[in-house]
């Protein structure tokens, strides 16, 4: 078990394949900023497939047992069913899943489960289609996106959770329809805080809607009660209904960070290693990895940066820390 300077040890690595996507989501690729004349990076700066289990038999022999898979939009990475395959090989690893907007999921299902895939989490911001295509800024429906989680869970890709990002004024009055909505399916329901990660999304604390308004205006229509988390270092906290029709689950990074607990790193596209969501700078390990380093010096490099880590953003989030430095973007190092 590899630990950091706080005692967390490292269990979780989130691997983004591309730093595209299909989506503008204003919270996360404003338009204004990745506009047609934006540079995203060229195929040879991203890590390859096999570069890719490379670092992840790293990760996993220092501890990791959670991998997945983010982008931007992951399923745009051509062929990332081989990818699968070749992580799913990787032993030690317990749960192997991918975060994906939906839309091209439909299609990629049953590869992706064939592939080696456990679960997908799939992102979806209201039940109103005005509200959603105005946040995911190209006119893509819902119905395609829940098209997408039946397609998952045909599959067999399940539980399938699904990821609402809550914005104040935007999609806020969606909440208890999405929770109306995935009662009773076998989905679970994870509500977000609107997050300050990168710089250009114009995060204000007024925007953030906090995991207790939204766990009591879920509960005054389904009555809920809280359920132990499931493992250490579990994001979201949980509640259930008390029918007993399922769960939802609350991310509150904003209003109760989880930072004591958190045991994530992050590999961005181009193979650099973040140790937080809100970290200005990472570890370049596409440099280790093509000047040739060994198994040894992979795992050498991952313990020395992870013992040294002292991150805690969350935490210590002030509207000074807001301002300070440049923090990596969500659609980089796939959030
Ligand atoms: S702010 Fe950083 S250290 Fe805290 S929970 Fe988020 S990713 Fe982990």
């Amino acid at each position: 078990m590899t630990l950091d300077r706080f005692g967390r040890p490292l269990q979780d690595l989130r691997i983004s394949v591309t730093d595209r996507c299909n989506f503008r989501c204003t919270y996360c690729m404003p338009k204004e900023i990745f506009g047609r004349d934006f540079e995203f990076m060229r195929r040879d700066e991203l890590l390859s497939f096999e570069e890719i289990a490379r670092v992840a038999a790293a990760f996993v022999r220092a501890g990791v047992r959670k991998l997945r898979i983010t982008g931007g939009e992951p399923l745009l990475r051509k062929g990332i069913e081989d990818l699968i395959e070749l992580l799913a090989l990787i032993e030690g690893v317990e749960d192997l899943t991918l975060t994906t907007n939906g839309s091209l999921l439909a299609r990629k299902a049953r590869a992706l489960r064939d592939a080696g895939l456990d679960r997908v989490t799939v992102s979806l911001d209201s039940m109103d289609d005005t509200a959603f295509m105005a946040m995911n800024d190209v006119g893509f429906p819902v119905k395609n996106v829940l098209d997408a989680i039946d397609a998952a869970a045909a599959a067999g890709l399940t539980p399938v959770k699904v990821n609402m990002v809550v914005k104040r004024g935007v999609n806020d009055s969606s909440v208890v329809d999405m929770a109306r909505h995935f009662r009773g399916t076998g989905h679970i329901v994870r509500f977000i805080e609107y997050m300050d990660v990168g710089t250009t999304n114009g995060w204000r604390l007024d925007d953030v809607v906090s995991g207790k308004e939204i766990v009591n205006a879920v509960n005054s229509v389904f009555p809920l009660e809280p359920v132990d988390p499931n493992y250490l270092g579990e994001v979201a906290q949980r509640y259930r209904y008390v029918d007993g029709r399922g769960e939802i689950g609350v991310i509150t990074s904003v209003t109760q960070p989880f930072c004591g607990e958190c045991s994530r790193a992050r590999i961005s596209a181009d193979g650099k290693l973040y140790t937080c969501l809100f970290a200005t700078h990472g570890t370049d390990f596409r440099q280790l990895l093509r000047n040739g380093a060994s198994d040894t010096e992979l795992d050498t490099a991952i313990t020395g940066v992870w013992s040294n880590r002292e991150d805690r953003y969350s935490e210590i989030r002030t509207s000074q820390t807001i301002e300070i430095g440049r923090k990596v973007e969500m659609s980089y190092i796939g959030g």
